[in-house]
């Protein structure tokens, strides 16, 4: 897509830090880190968000995000991982193009990357049926 920097990046059009890529996604060190090693996982393809990734494109840019989890885990020492994604714009999504905020995670290293949310005081039967009667 024009004017997408992820799509851009993806060309090798943008010089970028690029730490592993197939034909399906590449790893990006983002410019300006949020914390130790976090990186950016971007389907190679052009997709806004989750709502519009075809499940066989998913299925393998999982693999890939997968796959780079297990590397940063054994290579890097990362005890464990958090993978982080927003999709749209009431969800905070900051550039249109499908990506997830791999985060290494260590002992002790003191991060919170779990959202703070208001408590909601949910009424245990209603609530289940209301959403199961909506999605299902
Ligand atoms: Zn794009």
């Amino acid at each position: 897509m024009k004017n997408c920097i992820f799509c851009e990046i993806n060309r090798h059009n943008i010089p970028s830090f690029i730490i592993d890529e197939n034909e399906y996604a590449i790893a990006i060190l983002p410019k300006d880190m949020e914390c130790f090693w976090h990186t950016l996982i971007i389907p190679k393809k052009h997709f806004e968000n989750i709502f519009d990734i075809d499940d066989e494109y998913l299925q393998n840019f999982i693999l890939f995000m997968k796959s780079l989890s297990i590397k940063y885990k054994h290579g890097l020492w990362a005890t464990w991982i958090n993978l982080l994604n927003a999709n749209g714009k009431d969800a905070q999504q900051s550039i249109p193009h499908l990506h997830f905020h791999l985060i290494p995670r260590f002992p002790n290293d003191a991060m919170d990357v779990w959202p703070k949310f208001e408590k909601y005081n949910w009424d245990h039967k209603t609530d289940l049926n209301k959403i199961k009667n909506l999605i299902i």
